[in-house]
């Protein structure tokens, strides 16, 4: 198939060489779209795009978009010609859906960010700069979150330090118990001592009273 060659990685690697051989730009559209697929079949197979293989108004051959059928190319080239107003309208929608149902969209970005730790620390960063180009304004969202959470600050408070108190019991109780353990070994270990000693005596006193036995015996059965 026609769009089987375009596509293929062969035909990239030529163009590319051609293209710096001959001191051209390399411009490399999309690659992921492989098959030609209609906007009907696209979206009876619930993709958001779909690719015809023909190029844009615009020249691009490109996916497009299943929603509008837009050229996702154009749609970047314009995305990036009017980066500030884009960005405008996403943290406007933002507002809004924040605005509509704060709980979720807060629940949606935990979410988020605990699938993605780079954005998360990004956003940490992100937060730090702001706080450090902000001082006034940290201090009074820090006085104001304090006034607003005083009851569930100061639970945090009694609940750590009882935790704190937990955890020295604990410590305290495990030196005790391994003190008392080392009494009792201690214990064990003179007890088997003193038996083993016992037993070397009894065991000695054994062979001296079998030897004069013996040495009776067979004097006695010298005597006979
Ligand atoms: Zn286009």
């Amino acid at each position: 198939m026609l769009n089987k060659l375009l596509l293929s990685q062969d035909f990239w690697r030529d163009s590319r060489k051609k293209a710096v051989a001959s001191n051209q730009l390399f411009v490399s559209i999309r690659r992921m779209a492989v098959d030609i697929i209609g906007r009907d079949e696209a979206r009876a197979r619930g993709l958001k795009r779909y690719f015809t293989g023909k190029p844009c108004r615009r020249g691009h051959v490109a996916e497009r978009s299943v929603n509008g059928s837009a050229c996702v190319e154009c749609n970047r080239e314009r995305r990036a010609a009017n980066l500030e107003k884009v960005r405008e309208r996403s943290r406007e929608y933002a507002r809004k859906r924040r605005a509509a149902d704060p709980e979720r969209v807060r629940e949606y970005d935990r979410k988020y960010l605990a699938a993605h730790p780079e954005r998360a620390e990004r956003v940490k960063e992100n937060a730090r700069r702001w706080r450090a180009a902000n001082p006034q304004k940290t201090r009074e969202h820090r006085r104001r979150h304090r006034a607003a959470n005083l009851e569930k600050i100061r639970q945090r408070a009694r609940d750590y330090q009882r935790a704190k108190r937990a955890a020295k019991r604990a410590q305290r109780a495990a030196k005790r118990r391994t003190a008392i353990g080392d009494k009792i070994s201690k214990r064990q270990a003179a007890q088997k001592r003193a038996e083993r000693v016992a037993l070397r005596r009894a065991a000695r006193a054994a062979s001296e009273l079998n030897r004069a036995g013996r040495t009776g015996e067979s004097e006695g059965s010298f005597e006979t």
